[in-house]
């Protein structure tokens, strides 16, 4: 989709710190992090909320969120971590593409990010 932050860094025309990638799925870096190593799941082709996508398409990105999320919390030496959606603006989505939040937590960071 045109206009789209996150279809133009899965089509490369943008740069993303891109640390893993499936056949529909692309997980990269959030540019303005929450914690050390905060790292944002999101389907190659442009759904802009979770029930937009195929089953096919969910199982991949959920796949990748499963193993991605202990490699996260590895890289970084965290001691656990927030997985989460923003399903729709008024819940605060700002990129209108699916996306999953992988945020990196740790016991003495002080609470909720
Ligand atoms: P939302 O509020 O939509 O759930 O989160 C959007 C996330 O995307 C924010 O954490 C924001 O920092 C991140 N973000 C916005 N634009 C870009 C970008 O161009 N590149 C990357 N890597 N992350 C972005
Ligand atoms: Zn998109």
């Amino acid at each position: 989709m045109s206009d789209c932050i996150f279809c133009a860094i899965a089509s490369r025309d943008i740069h993303g710190r891109i640390v893993h990638e499936t056949e529909h799925s692309l997980a990269f870096l959030d540019v303005n992090p929450l914690a050390p190593g905060h790292t944002l799941v999101v389907p190659k082709d442009h759904y802009a909320r979770l029930d937009d996508m195929p089953d096919e398409i969910s199982a991949d990105l959920f796949g990748a969120v499963d193993e991605l999320v202990p490699r996260v919390e590895d890289a970084v030496d965290a001691d656990a971590s927030n997985v989460g959606i923003n399903n729709g603006p008024a819940a605060g989505q700002e990129v209108e593409h699916v996306h999953v939040h992988i945020v990196p937590r740790f016991e003495d960071d002080g609470g909720s990010p």
